[in-house]
């Protein structure tokens, strides 16, 4: 019998209680590196021009109603998706071999994936590779579907850049036919991701042990601002004619984050039969996602849509992501320079490296308790920042923190 007695009470999410101490803290120079969202230099959140261009279009629709979508979601927002990961000359678009739900923004998206490869799965059921570390809600995601979990080595803690003989002899010696989790571009929590040759390396290897990649993709265009740039990796494992799957979240890109805009793509393998695989694989997903969700929520999907089956939207969003990452380059450059400035011992050159919302800054917990107790600074246990709460005004006051506390 079911007791509510049982329950054990679980352990607090750890950025929700550094964002409640945060908001506590009344002191006036107080930090905040915690967050994942994106915030301008006067540290506020910032709404795309041109997702508020779009928001005051779809508002004056006479059309527009609050009926259901579809069960796999807006087919404009879902196709337009499609060719934004894959690229629009991607062989698997022309050949008609993805299928793509949208979801609830990326984590929807990973969860649907999950749950999709759980229930298909032979027997016994083989494992997912993660990176280690990776985007904390991975684990938890993967968990509640009940794929056994495994990682590969990721980060190399001494150079702060990727632990790439790990990770690859580490995927070598994975079980023939395991599923290999992999982060499109800025990957979380580092901010350290594969070049263009590593990443053919990883493609041999994912090939050579019959592995199926599944990618997160959610910073597309955040991370460098260049779309293609970004998704480089995904549609590179799409030329090699792997059968994969990708989970897209626009919550960074656009800036939709509670609007929960995201699209879950599967790539079938080239062949004669691809027509067939799909359509089976559509029919469980929409299964899966009526018996979940029913239908996927439309505004975002509906912004999101304009924009990118606009060009002149479209051209306007390329400009809003440079504006973004631009802001975050600057801000790594700037953190650096600080740091060097001040002299701070250890060398600072992965600020720079790295890429994206996120910085493995390689200050350890007590560092970080000091930060947070002395200097009002925020950020999570394991040394990671949000570049996104660095700016103009506070990036000395860090750099200069962080230089005491280290020396
Ligand atoms: N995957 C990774 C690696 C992320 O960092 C995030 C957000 O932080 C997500 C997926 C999903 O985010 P959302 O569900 O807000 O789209």
């Amino acid at each position: 019998m079911f007791t509510a007695d049982n329950v054990p009470r679980a352990a607090e999410d750890p950025l929700f209680g550094l964002m409640a101490a945060y908001k506590k803290d009344t002191f006036d120079k107080k930090v905040d590196l915690g967050i994942g969202a994106y915030r301008d230099d006067n540290a506020k959140p910032w709404v795309l021009p041109v997702v508020k261009k779009a928001d005051d279009l779809l508002r004056k629709d006479p059309d527009l109603n609050h009926e259901y979508l579809p069960i796999a979601g807006l087919a404009d927002f879902t196709t337009a998706s499609q060719k934004l990961v894959l690229g629009a000359d991607s062989p698997a678009i022309r050949e008609k071999r993805v299928v793509s739900f949208q979801t609830v923004s990326g984590t929807g998206a990973v969860h649907l994936g999950g749950a999709f490869l759980s229930k298909f799965l032979p027997q016994p059921t083989p494992a997912i590779y993660m990176s280690s570390p990776t985007w904390a809600n991975h684990n938890q995601i993967f968990t509640n579907v009940r794929l056994p979990i495994k990682s590969y080595p990721y980060f190399s803690s001494e150079t702060k850049m990727l632990d790439f003989e790990g990770m690859i002899s580490a995927l070598s010696s994975a079980t023939k036919g395991s599923i290999i989790l992999l982060h499109a571009c800025a990957h979380n929590p580092t901010g350290v991701d594969p070049t263009q040759d590593q990443w053919k390396k990883i493609a041999e290897v994912v090939k050579a042990g019959s592995h199926f990649p599944f990618f997160d993709c959610a910073y597309q265009g955040f991370a460098s601002g260049d779309l293609a740039k970004d998704a480089w990796a995904v549609r590179y494992f799409v030329e090699q004619g792997f059968e994969l799957c990708v989970a897209q979240s626009y919550a960074k890109n656009f800036g939709l984050y509670g609007e929960r805009a995201g699209a879950f793509h599967f790539v079938t393998a080239p062949g004669s039969d691809a027509q067939d695989t799909v359509s089976r694989i559509a029919s469980q997903l929409a299964i899966l996602q009526r018996s979940e969700i029913s239908n996927p929520p439309a505004y975002g999907a509906r912004i999101a849509s304009m924009i990118l089956n606009d060009e002149n939207l479209f051209k306007e969003w390329e400009r809003d992501l440079k504006t973004m990452s631009g802001r975050i380059i600057e801000m790594r450059k700037a953190f650096r320079d600080k740091l060097e400035e001040f002299q701070t011992p250890g060398t600072w050159n992965h600020i720079t490296s790295q890429i994206g919302m996120f910085s493995f800054t390689g200050l350890n917990e007590k560092q970080v308790g000091i930060l947070k107790d002395k200097w009002h600074i925020y950020m999570t246990k394991n040394g990671r920042i949000s570049m996104a709460g660095l700016n103009t005004h506070n990036v000395t006051y860090v750099a200069e923190s962080v230089s005491a506390t280290v020396k």
